[in-house]
């Protein structure tokens, strides 16, 4: 196993001497790269200023309420009101806690080969058996239907408290869904008054090309469930909604979420400085171009099939072994790549944004030359 050093920009560098230009970025947190100047430094004035003060929520703290300003400055008027979480799975689990306790209904429906996070009501979400099995019983009244399946949205009705989906499955090997499938999701919901949970801890905050992967389907969330990328390379998450529908966690009982380090300000000050650059440099413009540059480069016949939206790509192979050869061979010569949770047959490729087009074709030429080597 490699033993990193440091990292800077799209390098890791290991302790052996040897360099690795990072096509994973941390699984989609990294966006801006490693140890940006401008996320070091909002950490090094948070620390010395205050670090944890009390659980969340007790005390204004500016970190927690200029980053919460800027994220609803970017997204649609009803998605005003940020619930700052320690991680991803947490963030799930607010969010369904928060649709039931709004709806006074049960039943939670995800989608076959979703991931929601580990903790038990998020695992509960997920979409594969293997994963659920040995930690059953779970939550009770949960279904998963088809991703990407019309016919299935019939199984929403009024007994469905939510829906939880990821706007572009990840982890299923980037599944990017139509957009009749997405508004047909949206208008079901609306006619059932199931909320629609859209889990973007992995597209949000740019990686598909926009801010927020939804904006792609001409629809928006009733609860954004956000992580990753969020806190800038520190642990984040946020479940957000609206403030009428938030308000319902502060009756009966009183505490209906509560978090002690949720909302860190050193994580959300670290966030907060991440996406100023994002927005002032206008990197999620240089999303696409970039994705479609990798796209375009990397054809060769052993390639099965790609799946890309943004700089979110999933290369799929004939097997797992023929993958996991190929994974090895570049991370052998410099090129940091892995495979899917529920795709072990394809490659991921999700780079920071701040990758150059030399650095994509020094990676891409790389990647081709591991197919080349027989294994
Ligand atoms: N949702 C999605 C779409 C994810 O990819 C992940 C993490 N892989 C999570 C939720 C859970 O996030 P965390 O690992 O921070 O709990």
């Amino acid at each position: 196993m490699l033993e990193i050093e440091r990292a800077e920009g799209v390098y890791l560098y290991a302790a052996d001497g040897s360099k690795f230009i990072d096509l994973i970025a941390g699984i989609s947190v990294s966006n801006l790269g490693h140890c940006h100047t401008q996320v070091v430094k909002a950490v090094q004035l948070q620390a010395e200023k205050y670090m944890h003060l009390m659980v969340y929520g007790e005390f204004v703290e500016s970190p927690q309420v200029k980053y919460a300003e800027k994220l609803t400055s970017l997204l649609p008027s009803h998605l005003n009101n940020v619930y700052f979480t320690n991680s991803g799975a947490e963030a799930t689990e607010g969010a369904l806690k928060l649709a039931k306790r709004v709806t006074g209904r049960t039943q939670l429906i995800s989608f076959k080969n979703g991931y929601h996070g580990s903790t038990q009501g998020a695992l509960s979400m997920m979409g594969d058996e293997t994963f659920k099995r040995s930690f059953r019983p779970l939550l009770p009244d949960t279904l998963q239907l088809t991703y990407g399946q019309e016919e299935g949205l019939s199984a929403i009705s009024n007994k469905t408290a939510a829906v939880i989906v990821e706007t572009v499955q990840a982890e299923s090997g980037i599944s990017v869904p139509t957009k009749k499938f997405m508004q047909q999701l949206r208008r079901v919901c609306n006619e059932t008054g199931a909320l629609l949970i859209l889990d973007e801890a992995q597209t949000g905050l740019g990686r598909t090309g926009k801010m927020f992967a939804f904006e792609h389907y001409d629809i928006a969330p009733d609860i954004l469930l956000l992580a990753k990328a969020l806190g800038g390379g520190m642990p984040l998450g946020a479940f957000i909604s609206s403030k009428e529908r938030m308000q319902a966690l502060t009756e009966n009982p009183v505490l209906g979420h509560i978090t002690t380090f949720g909302g860190h300000p050193v994580c959300c000050a670290a966030g907060l400085a991440a996406l100023e650059v994002l927005t002032t440099e206008n990197l999620v413009t240089q999303v696409e171009p970039k994705g479609i540059l990798f796209d375009a480069l990397l054809v060769h016949p052993k390639i099965i099939s790609k799946h890309r939206l943004g700089l979110m790509m999933a290369l799929e192979f004939e097997n797992y072994e023929t993958n996991k050869r190929i994974i090895d061979r570049c991370i052998e010569n410099g090129v940091l790549t892995d495979w899917f949770l529920f795709a072990p047959q394809c490659m991921r490729i999700a780079p920071p944004f701040i990758i150059t087009e030399e650095q994509i074709r020094f990676a891409c030429t790389i990647i081709l030359e591991a197919i080349e080597t027989k294994g």
